[in-house]
């Protein structure tokens, strides 16, 4: 268990983001908390690089809407002031505390007095100089030898609420580490492919590390790591989920790449529909063809979709033609009949009414 999020074991994989104010500001943390919870985060992890910052935690820990983790670098001494503090778990980089595994009696023995899970979080940017030494570079071998030196501190202690991560950029490395991980290990395991760059390239370096790790059943968390505000770190961890699998599919748009049959602005169609119906909270598949060779068959496959020519829609709602309506209108006529499909299922289409996605 993180907090209220039960992690490991047969528990959903659950997504976690981390916030980028200066966490000793405490309404402009608590704010993007809020944001993040909001866009489906259910754990947030926050830095805690100075004293100012430690001192914010025990407010943080209580009025944040989700489990709160401490990211502790260099200092063990805000490891007991974060654990003091009610947060849910505590982050530690054994490459980077300092007398760190002189203090791991002490960090064991807070954390089982307050039942305060310890992640692990090897990262290839800062590990132990013992094994870069060692190695010559991070490999897998390094970071999972890192890991599960620190565990085995932890371990002598009687100490085993743990979490793992081993951490690299290159999704290459990652995929070996984790998998060496797993076969070495029982713990949880985090994943994250560190600094994975801008939105676009992060996006297919997670999903197609997390991508090979879940499907083999490897990973209890995930965190995307992109150089773009937290909210779409936690967009993007929610789609891979659910494009797992691994998550009840929330709203999702297919449509066509469109092609030189297509007779209507595909590109435009699907991102009109995609803004129009955007914050419906519910598992509804939303067909956007653009032809009638293969329109027909997909939209029918949906719970509502348009098989677009002629200048005309073809509207299908669960498997039926329910209405052709002129191009102009495709747009207006899907959302309408997305929003009544939403009420019928209990979603009040103004945002009040309960949540239809689950996870
Ligand atoms: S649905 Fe029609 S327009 Fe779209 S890609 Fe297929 S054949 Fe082309």
């Amino acid at each position: 268990m993180v907090g209220s999020v039960p992690v490991g074991g047969d528990a959903p994989v659950s997504v976690q983001s981390m916030t980028t104010t200066v966490t000793a500001d405490v309404n402009a943390t608590l704010q993007q908390i809020a944001e993040l919870t909001a866009s489906g985060c259910q754990i947030v992890r926050v830095a805690v690089p100075s004293q100012d910052d430690a001192d914010a935690l025990p407010i943080i820990a209580r009025k944040s809407q989700i489990p709160v983790i401490a990211d502790i670098h260099f200092q063990p001494k805000y490891v007991f002031a974060a654990i003091e503090a009610g947060c849910a778990a505590v982050r530690v980089n054994p490459g980077n505390i300092k007398k760190f595994d002189d203090k791991v009696g002490e960090i064991a023995k807070a954390a089982s007095d307050h039942g305060v899970p310890i992640r692990i979080g090897v990262n290839a940017g800062s590990l132990d100089p013992r094994l870069l030494q060692k190695y010559g570079k991070a490999t897998p071998e390094a970071l999972v030898e890192s890991a599960l030196w620190e565990c085995s501190l932890f371990e002598e202690h009687g100490f085993r609420d743990i979490k793992i991560s081993v951490k690299h950029n290159d999704p290459v490395v990652m995929i070996n580490a984790y998998r060496l991980l797993a076969e070495q290990c029982d713990y949880p395991l985090h994943l994250g492919v560190t600094e994975a760059g801008p939105a676009f390239q992060g996006t297919i370096k997670s999903a197609v590390a997390f991508g090979a790790l879940l499907a083999e059943g490897i990973g209890d968390t995930i965190r995307v790591s992109l150089s773009a505000p937290p909210v779409e770190e936690v967009k993007v961890g929610t789609q891979i989920l659910e494009s797992l699998g691994l998550r009840e599919r929330g709203l999702e748009i297919v449509s066509c790449p469109s092609c030189g049959r297509a007779q209507v602005d595909v590109y435009t169609l699907a991102e009109r529909v995609q803004a129009g119906l955007e914050g419906l909270k519910v598992p509804l598949r939303v067909a956007v063809m653009g032809c009638v060779v293969n329109g027909p068959g997909e939209a029918r496959e949906a719970d509502l979709g348009v098989a677009s020519g002629n200048g005309k829609g073809q509207i299908f709602v669960k498997g039926e033609v329910i209405k052709t309506v002129p191009e102009s209108q495709i747009v207006e006529t899907l959302i309408e009949e997305a929003l009544r499909m939403a009420e019928e299922m209990g979603v009040d289409p103004e945002g009040d009414g309960p949540e239809v996605t689950v996870g």
